[in-house]
């Protein structure tokens, strides 16, 4: 049959996730915690589902739960929004991406993306008869090129859609990259849909730069988070998206004929546990960056060299002193000779650059941390 998306087959983090379990590899791959959400978070779904909460729940979330991620969303950047009009809980990040861009983005339209970029807003994009327009982060901090970005506008630009913390990189914007946004969206009719799934994993005491802290940037903007990062329960599939209730109205016709709603015992919980314990998403930062600093320590004295990691979950490292081949072809004879998954940066991107590096995900235990490592310094 005639397919609409001849570029996509199995996602990257299937095949290696396959592979580890077929090869006995340490899974460091694709990304998710392999620690438990908190006790009480677990305690309070299944409370939710005892207490009868399984049918629909209401379709744009949970009232208790908007109202919590309204005081998180002032809270943390400043900005007062309606829990009733701005906030839309999804399921997962992934649907709010989907529902943002086929709410704003028509067939003929371009949206701007930074490669490498997350693999589904290609997709999503592609199924819109948009098009996505690659621009690459400048290697290897990953940073934007504003000017790359000014010359890529055109009348049919719509969307820019930006992702900090990055992954795979770990690369966040600064404040100073929100004004040059700003400036370039400034009396056009672009929409910027930014992709903050990883908002509270920002180290080295860093401000996590949301556009929704900026005043000019929130007003056009549609914001994707998911409790999947925040609360260690990637299985879950929570997110939601904020956007201004012009916006929030668009993206709720789409959300309402894709999903209509997302699993009403966790909403329960989610509510419950982000009124009791709000330090978990404050000590996030420092839980995840022990993590960082003791995955760094343990691969130290391998031959892969480590990039900086400002944010998010992921370390890019380069094996060039190990083999000189493709990513591919490396995270290929990694996970079968190596015992190790990793991520190839290649699939995040159009037009790929030769690089050598890959992305590994330090969300993981101290056992499963020493056990990846053990196996990295043999290499
Ligand atoms: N965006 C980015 C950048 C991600 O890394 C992920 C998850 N890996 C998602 C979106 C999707 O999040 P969710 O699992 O909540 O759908
Ligand atoms: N976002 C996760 C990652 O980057 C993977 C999610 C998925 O498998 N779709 O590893």
């Amino acid at each position: 049959i005639d397919t609409k998306l001849p570029k996509v087959g199995t996602t990257i983090f299937s095949v290696m996730s396959q592979l580890a379990v077929e090869h006995k590899a340490v899974n460091l791959g694709q990304g998710f915690p392999d620690f438990e959400p908190p006790q009480a978070l677990r305690d309070a779904v299944a409370r939710a589902m005892g207490e009868g909460k399984n049918q629909y729940a209401p379709g744009i979330g949970l009232q208790s739960l908007r109202e919590q991620i309204a005081l998180k969303t002032e809270r943390m950047y400043g900005r007062r929004i309606n829990a009733d009009t701005d906030v839309t809980v999804t399921s997962g990040a992934t649907e709010a991406l989907f529902a943002a861009i086929a709410a704003v983005v028509s067939a003929g339209d371009e949206v701007i993306v930074f490669d490498p970029a997350y693999d589904s807003y290609e997709p999503a994009i592609d199924l819109q008869g948009a098009k996505a327009v690659h621009i690459p982060l400048t290697v290897p901090s990953f940073g934007i090129d504003w000017q790359q970005v000014r010359d890529a506008i055109t009348p049919r630009t719509r969307m820019i859609l930006v992702n900090s913390p990055h992954n795979p990189s770990g690369a966040v914007l600064s404040s100073g990259d929100l004004d040059e946004l700003a400036a370039i969206v400034r009396d056009t009719n672009i929409i910027v849909l930014s992709d903050e799934v990883y908002e509270h994993i920002v180290f080295d005491g860093a401000l996590h730069q949301s556009v929704l802290r900026h005043a000019e940037l929130a007003e056009r903007s549609i914001v994707v988070s998911s409790f999947g990062k925040t609360y260690h329960c990637t299985g879950w599939k929570v997110g939601y998206a904020v956007a201004p209730k012009a916006l929030s109205a668009e993206f709720r016709k789409v959300h309402q004929y894709l999903t209509f709603c997302t699993f009403h015992p966790a909403q329960v919980a989610f509510a419950e546990f982000m009124a009791s314990t709000p330090e978990h998403y404050l000590e996030l930062p420092a839980f995840y960056q022990a993590k960082r600093d003791r995955f760094r320590d343990l691969i130290k004295p391998s031959r892969l060299k480590l990039l900086d990691v400002p944010g998010g979950y992921f370390q890019l490292v380069d094996y060039s002193a190990i083999r000189d081949e493709s990513d591919v072809a490396f995270c290929e004879w990694l996970v079968k000779e190596g015992g190790v998954a990793a991520i190839p940066l290649t699939p995040f991107y159009d037009k790929a650059p030769n690089t050598r590096l890959v992305r590994l995900c330090f969300a993981k235990s101290d056992a499963t941390m020493e056990a990846a490592a053990e196996r990295l310094c043999k290499l």
